[in-house]
């Protein structure tokens, strides 16, 4: 087996994770900025929290992985400094809308009615203070963050760190993600009763 040893996923998980609290109901989300920072409260407990190794989420500095989490778009609410806030990539399907003052994410949204995770926010829940958020539960492109500089050589020492820490690797999203994706497919196309 690889060594582990130093290998670096991200802070919120490099120290072992957390246990999210099934009764906890949200927080708010602070930018980086020291001054009129972008707050967002998210008013219900995430979903799907995971570490990312795409190129498009954010990345705390230094880290090689994201960690994001769904929750319903209706729970989102920009509570200050939103003049600050600007979409990353228009023609992107997630609209990631970032903090111009530090870069930061603050939260994604899909606009495509027909895209499979209309209606779900992503968002960082490491930017919130209150302890709770749904624990990470597995890791998303994986082999992606080869495009961000990671050496492949790394690779199997990053996938054993993630195993270690019951962050099961896949290259794409996990399969229940990509599950409900395909049957989003399949319904729209009349292959599955809708
Ligand atoms: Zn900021
Ligand atoms: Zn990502």
């Amino acid at each position: 087996m690889a060594s582990t040893e130093g290998v670096k996923i991200h802070p919120a998980v490099d120290n072992g994770i957390k246990q999210g609290n099934p009764g906890f109901s949200g927080g708010i989300l602070t930018c980086k900025c020291a001054t009129n920072p972008v707050k967002v409260r998210v008013g219900a407990q995430t979903a799907h929290n995971h570490v990312c190794g795409c190129t498009k989420c954010w990345k705390p500095e230094g880290a090689i992985f994201s960690q994001v989490a769904v929750v319903s778009r209706d729970a989102v609410e920009v509570l200050e400094n939103g003049d600050k806030l600007q979409v990353v990539n228009k023609d992107a399907p997630i609209q990631r809308y970032a903090c111009t003052g530090c870069g930061v994410h603050m939260y994604g949204r899909i606009e495509n009615k027909d895209h499979p995770f209309y209606g779900l926010d992503f968002v960082h829940t490491e930017l919130s203070d209150e302890a709770g958020w749904s624990a990470p539960e597995f890791a998303a492109f994986v082999s992606s963050v080869i495009e961000s500089g990671v050496d492949p050589s790394r690779m199997d020492g990053i996938r054993a760190r993630l195993r270690e820490l019951g962050l099961e690797p896949y290259d794409a999203l996990s399969p229940p993600l990509m599950d409900a994706i395909a049957t989003h497919v399949a319904k729209r196309s009349g292959k599955l009763a809708a």
